[in-house]
């Protein structure tokens, strides 16, 4: 091991998310820790006008408390009739932030007379890369699918019981954890991030 990597989460499958990418990559010379393991330091609230702005401020927050090298991520879903939204607001919907029940029914109310052709959408995910002493580099990753009528599966979290990605018969919460990995937002954002992690893991 050469070095630490900071994940700006305390999610243990965003941390798993990305040691798994790092493994894929070959890249060994990563030790990937998240928030829990360094010392508390004041968070900035998310709100940010785009992903890409909320996952910048919480990868330079947590480069500058650590001095390591830090990867956030901000993620939801942007739906083609509601013009984009809920967007940033995917996890706070509803009104109670967190609530992935109560988002997914009331997107599934908002939705409700919108025809099938019409119920486009895609997971985005923007993971920035902060290095002390260096610019901080984003990237996004989009996974479209559509939003069908009825809750399906038990995988996954929030919006993925009601969103079916392009190509698929199952919604992603009926994947296994490895099939999403290997589609998701999140994953193809992360893979942008390769070559950098791989020079960092070079020291
Ligand atoms: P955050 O980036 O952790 O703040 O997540 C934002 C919100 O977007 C989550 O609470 C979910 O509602 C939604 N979201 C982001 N990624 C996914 C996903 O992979 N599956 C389902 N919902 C997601």
């Amino acid at each position: 091991m050469s070095g630490k990597i900071l994940v700006a989460s305390r999610n243990a499958k965003k941390l798993g998310e990305l040691r798994r990418v790092l493994a894929a990559a070959g890249i060994d010379g990563l030790e990937v820790i998240g928030l829990d393991e360094v010392p508390e330091f004041p968070e900035t609230p998310e709100t940010g006008a785009t992903f890409e702005a909320n996952a910048i401020v919480k990868a330079v927050d947590g480069a500058a408390a650590t001095g390591l090298p830090c990867v956030a991520d901000d993620s939801g879903l942007e739906v083609d009739a509601l013009n984009g939204m809920p967007g940033v607001l995917s996890a706070r919907w509803s009104g109670r932030h967190g609530d992935d029940d109560a988002n997914t029914a009331l997107l599934l109310g908002q939705l409700a007379d919108v025809p099938d052709e019409r119920r486009g959408a895609a997971f985005v995910s923007a993971c920035a890369l902060a290095i002390p002493g260096q610019d901080t580099v984003v990237v996004r990753g989009e996974w479209r699918g559509r939003i069908v009528r009825e809750p399906r599966g038990d995988n996954g979290f929030g919006y993925d019981p009601v969103f079916e990605p392009e190509g698929e018969q199952r919604t992603s919460a009926e994947l296994s954890p490895q099939e999403k990995d290997a589609a998701s937002h999140r994953g193809r954002a992360l893979a942008q991030l390769v070559p950098a992690l791989a020079e960092l893991a070079r020291g």
